[in-house]
């Protein structure tokens, strides 16, 4: 099926209309007519190959929400009309350990994911969800809370998973002091999840004018991460930092926060290496680690939680005709917290 996108041609031509072609629904496929599309940091990372490894045309978008439109005869979880979601994969191979395991994301497959990966159906690599439709096989379908709204919602299929799955597998909970480093997409979800979770939350921010939207978000505290001196206060003092930030930063300015054993989780996709100093891990000794999207069932689990708790994200919603520009705004940090695409303005 023709299907309207925007995509990237290379990394250094803006975003432009493009058609792609979306197979007819499999058996065991559902096809989506996309509502919303959150815009990740990702998003950019790829359209401009900023990690060597985009296959152009590039279509981004992984934060996918809409209505069902068709089902195959084998599709058992999912009608016309449900409201459905799509997030980081469309695919995995399911029977290695770690599909086996619930962590898809890891598959040794590998992966399909939503953009960029194979594409074992038509050919050619996947397109994301800066698009009118998306087809993909149900066990990779979610299921959207009814109670929250489907704009807010689109952005946990990878801001909210990508932090509540590290805060969960290194169980933070009450009683822990928890560090969420910089106000983005990401980071606004990690400091509501932490917050949720009954931890200790401090959010390191760059921007001084976030201080105030930190602390309604759910940080108890807030620190400016340029103020050496606020960074000193809290030297030694964490049992867990999740870094969000996406460019160049001192990480062991970071490390030096932990306490004895405490562990800092990499979310954050910098483009570059960052240099670490031995010294950062063993005085005291530490832990350092990365944590990348969830699972399918901890991504639906994620999905319920936030149903449960009236959890979505705080967006600003833009057009397609709008992207280029809301990069330039990411790269100055200049988003309250995620740009969500109301994707009727493809088609109009
Ligand atoms: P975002 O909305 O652009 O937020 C990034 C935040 O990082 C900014 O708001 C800013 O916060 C901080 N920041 C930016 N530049 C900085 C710098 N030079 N020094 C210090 N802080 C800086 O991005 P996002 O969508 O949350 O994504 C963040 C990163 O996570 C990206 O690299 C993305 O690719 C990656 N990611 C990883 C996964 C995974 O599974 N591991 C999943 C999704 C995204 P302040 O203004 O508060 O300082
Ligand atoms: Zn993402
Ligand atoms: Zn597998």
């Amino acid at each position: 099926m023709p299907t309207k996108a925007f995509a990237a041609q290379s990394a250094a031509t803006p975003l432009a209309p493009f058609s792609i072609n979306r197979r007819e629904p499999l058996p065991a496929d559902v096809e989506i007519d996309i509502l919303f599309c959150g815009v990740c940091h990702t998003d950019i990372h790829f359209a401009r190959d900023e990690w060597g490894m985009t296959n152009f045309p590039c279509v981004p978008g992984h934060e996918i929400l809409g209505k069902v439109t068709r089902v195959g005869p084998r599709v058992t979880r999912f009608k016309p009309g449900d409201l459905a979601a799509i997030g980081c994969l469309v695919d995995s191979c399911r029977a290695c350990p770690s599909c086996k395991a619930g962590l898809e994301q890891f598959c040794h497959g590998p992966s399909v994911f939503t953009y960029n990966s194979e594409d074992t159906h038509s050919g050619g690599h996947t397109f994301g969800g800066y698009s009118e439709r998306i087809v993909a096989d149900q066990d990779f379908v979610l299921k959207v809370p009814a109670n929250l709204d489907p704009a807010a919602a689109a952005p946990l299929l990878c801001a909210g998973i990508t932090t509540y799955s590290p805060l969960r597998k290194w169980g933070v909970g009450k009683g822990q002091k928890v560090g969420i480093v910089g106000l983005g997409g990401l980071g606004h979800m990690g400091v509501k999840f932490a917050h949720a979770f009954g931890a200790h939350t401090v959010l390191f921010t760059t921007s001084r004018s976030k201080v105030e939207d930190g602390k309604r978000l759910g940080a108890d505290e807030v620190v400016i991460s340029k103020d050496a001196d606020e960074m000193a206060k809290h030297a030694g003092s964490f049992d867990l930092i999740l870094d969000t930030v996406s460019a160049d930063h001192d990480l062991n300015a970071y490390l030096a926060m932990l306490k004895l054993d405490g562990t800092m989780v990499m979310v954050g996709a910098p483009p570059n290496p960052q240099p670490i100093s031995a010294f950062s891990l063993f005085m005291p000794r530490r832990v350092l680690t990365g944590s990348l999207i969830g699972g399918i069932a901890e991504t639906q689990e994620m999905l319920d939680f936030c149903g449960e708790h009236n959890i979505a994200c705080d967006i600003e919603m833009i057009r397609i005709q709008q992207i280029n520009e809301a990069y330039e705004r990411m790269l100055r940090s200049d988003v309250k917290y995620r740009f969500v695409i109301d994707m009727a303005s493809l088609k109009g």
